[in-house]
Formats: C-alpha cells, sequence, structure tokens
C-alpha cells in the first residue's frame, strides 16, 4: 500500500543526549563521554580504557548545552508531523537511573522551560490540530484524542491512572492488535487536559514504587495517545483516520554487579535487562530488514517481552521510532555510559 514504500531505515532514529555534569562530578575528573559535532561524540574506549578514545556517529548527539526545546524540535515535533500524518510513532528513553530519561520525556512541570517532551508534544498537537479543523471546519473535520498511561513492573502491567484497580492482561484481537484489557482511557481534549493526565501518571508511578518497596526506575512507564480524525466529504461520505503514538520512559538499564544484588532484587534485574535487550534486538532487526528492502515482521522478536508485544503497531513499516538514549558524562559512569553507547549502536548503524 501506500505504506511500505516509505518504510526505510530512516524511520528508525537514534539519538544520544549527555546530560550536563554535576559539580562533584566536574570536580571528580575528565569527562567520560563529550559530544563532538551534531552526529559524533567522543568516549572512553570499552573497559574503561581512557587512553583510546573512540569516535562514534549516531542520527544526532545532544550535549550538556541542549535545551529541552531543542530535544522537542529534534524528536517532538516531526513525531506530532508524523501522527497528523496519520501514522504511528514511538519515543524510548533509554539509559541508567540518573542519566536524564524522566527529565528528557517528562521534565519538570512547574517550569515551563523545563518541561520535557510529553507536554510539548501535548502543546504542538492541539495547536495542529486546532490549525486543521479551522482550516477545513470542524463540521468537515474533527479530531479525539485519547490516553493511557501504564506501567511495566516485573512483566506485570499497572493502570497509572487508576492504580488500585484490577490486575491487567495484555491480549491480541484481529481488529485492535495488541491491547491492554481494563485499561482506563482519558479523553484529552487541549494541553491542560493533557498535563493533568501525565501529572497524575507521574504521581502514581512514584506512589506506586513506594509501595512494593521499589525504585520507579525499575518499571516502564508507557503513555499512548489515540489521535483520530473524522473527515466528511462534501459527498457526504465520512472517513476516520487514526493513529497511535507511545512516549516510553524506560527502566534503568543498568547491569548488575558482579556481587551486591540477589534473589528478587537480581531477577528483577533479568526481567529489565531481558526487555531491554529484546528491544534493541527487534528495533536492530527493524533497521535491518529495512535496509534490505525485505518484508521482516514474522522475524521481529516482538513477543519475547511485554514491552514489544504492546508496541508493535509503532514499531516497523511506516511507523517512526526515536530512541534517546540518556548518558552520564562522569567518570565513576563510564562502564554504564559506554554500554548505553553500544546499545544505541547495534540498536541502528550509521
Ligand atoms: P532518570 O530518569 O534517567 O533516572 P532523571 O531524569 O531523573 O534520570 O535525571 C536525574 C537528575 O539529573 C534529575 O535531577 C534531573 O533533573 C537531572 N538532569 C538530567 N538530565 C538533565 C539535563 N539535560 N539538564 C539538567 N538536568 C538534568
Ligand atoms: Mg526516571
Amino acid at each position: 500500500g501506500a505504506g511500505t514504500s516509505s518504510a526505510t531505515s530512516d524511520n528508525v532514529k537514534v539519538v544520544i543526549r549527555i546530560r550536563p555534569a554535576r559539580p562533584e562530578e566536574e570536580a571528580a575528573g575528565s569527562a567520560c563521554v563529550q559530544q563532538r559535532s551534531g552526529q559524533v561524540l567522543e568516549a572512553d574506549g570499552p573497559g574503561h580504557e581512557r587512553r583510546r578514545r573512540d569516535e562514534l556517529h549516531y542520527d544526532a548527539v545532544l550535549g550538556a548545552d541542549a535545551a529541552q526545546d531543542d530535544v522537542f524540535q529534534l524528536v517532538g515535533l516531526p513525531v506530532v508531523e508524523h501522527c497528523m500524518s496519520g501514522l504511528n510513532a514511538s519515543i524510548f528513553a533509554y539509559g541508567q537511573t540518573g542519566s536524564g530519561k524522566t527529565h528528557t520525556m517528562t521534565g519538570m512541570l512547574s517550569n515551563a522551560d523545563q518541561r520535557g517532551l510529553a507536554p510539548r508534544i501535548f502543546d504542538a498537537l492541539f495547536a495542529r490540530i486546532a490549525q486543521e479543523e479551522t482550516r477545513l471546519g470542524r463540521e468537515k473535520l474533527r479530531y479525539s484524542v485519547r490516553c493511557t498511561y501504564l506501567e511495566i513492573y516485573r512483566e506485570e502491567l499497572t493502570d497509572l491512572l487508576r492504580p488500585a484497580g484490577p490486575p491487567l492482561a495484555l491480549r491480541l484481537d484481529a481488529a485492535r492488535g495488541a491491547f491492554v484489557d481494563g485499561l482506563e482511557e482519558r479523553d484529552i481534549f487541549n494541553s491542560d487536559d493533557a498535563m493533568a493526565l501525565i501529572r497524575c501518571g507521574s504521581e502514581h508511578r512514584r506512589s506506586a514504587a513506594t509501595a512494593m518497596n521499589a525504585d520507579s526506575s525499575r518499571s516502564h512507564a508507557v503513555l499512548a495517545c489515540q489521535v483520530e480524525s473524522m473527515r466528511r466529504e462534501d459527498s457526504g461520505l465520512a472517513s476516520v483516520r487514526s493513529s497511535r503514538l507511545y512516549l516510553v520512559d524506560l527502566a534503568g538499564s543498568e547491569r548488575v554487579r558482579a556481587s551486591g544484588a540477589g534473589g528478587a532484587q537480581l531477577r528483577e534485574t533479568c526481567a529489565i535487562n531481558s526487555s531491554l535487550t529484546t528491544l534493541g534486538r527487534v528495533i536492530a532487526e527493524l533497521v535491518e530488514a529495512q535496509r534490505r528492502g525485505a518484508a521482516a515482521r514474522h522475524h521481529v522478536p516482538y513477543r519475547d517481552s511485554r514491552l514489544t508485544f504492546l508496541l508493535q503497531d509503532c514499531l516497523g513499516g511506516n511507523a517512526r521510532t526515536v530512541i534517546v538514549a540518556a548518558v552520564s558524562p562522569a567518570a565513576e559512569h563510564a562502564g554504564e555510559t559506554r554500554s548505553t553507547l553500544e546499545f544505541a549502536a547495534r540498536a541502528k548503524c550509521i
């Protein structure tokens, strides 16, 4: 159809964001990663090999001085346009705990400058919707936006809009595709509604984690947004177009230390690592298949994790996928930073 021809590896973007060093990190010594240009960074070699600095290339590299709005212009705006044209998209924040994932996806909601991708995306989306509805008239074109917000913790699903609700099951349906049964869907009419939703989800993510005596950094938070437009032609015929956007703040990617974690914590870390590894493999398969120009869907291991199973409609084909890999420049994080950079490179080799 119209779709497959435009499916290229350009639909997958990998962006690195280096967070600023904290004063004590700055004092502790040289950075393990440095931006070189808009697409290139220099990083310590594997195994903290500081004498060997590698130059690595990505779709984009954002340094410590990148503002929240720069990230939005680069990553968020194209995704909004993609959704407005009726196509699916997803944005993932990947990286170790403390590297800036939540800052990138949500940011500080009380400070306009520091707001992250999600609030900015909703602002832009509703601005575009108003523009389109005004252009054609609301009797001809009308949009609706519905959102869900869920958390995946140890492969279990929790509704972040109704955390005390019943347990949720992941199902596959011929008409709907993969969906979560019983998840609260909220109609969102404007940016204020969207802000309230983001705030509600973020607060529940924190409190749910505390109640389980866990850390919110051990869960994936998945904000989903369905954009539907109903168009009425002069002939009286009506058509509906629908697209979906997923904004995913992934669990911390830190690996278990050789000593230390055991029992429940070790199992939890294994679950996280295996779902992140699956995500990486799915994306790498898609990039590779699109490069070869092959129809690849059945080779892609969507089923190996809840996350990729749920998001399969927004990965591959015409869907636009962006990974923002967040890294710390601190020398003490060199190992985790390196492993994030390698994950990003495996997802898409430039
Ligand atoms: P994560 O979600 O990956 O665990 P956070 O987003 O919570 O990490 O970031 C950890 C801390 O660093 C927070 O206090 C956050 O405000 C700060 N931070 C992260 N990235 C940036 C950035 N680009 N600019 C300023 N502060 C940042
Ligand atoms: Mg976080």
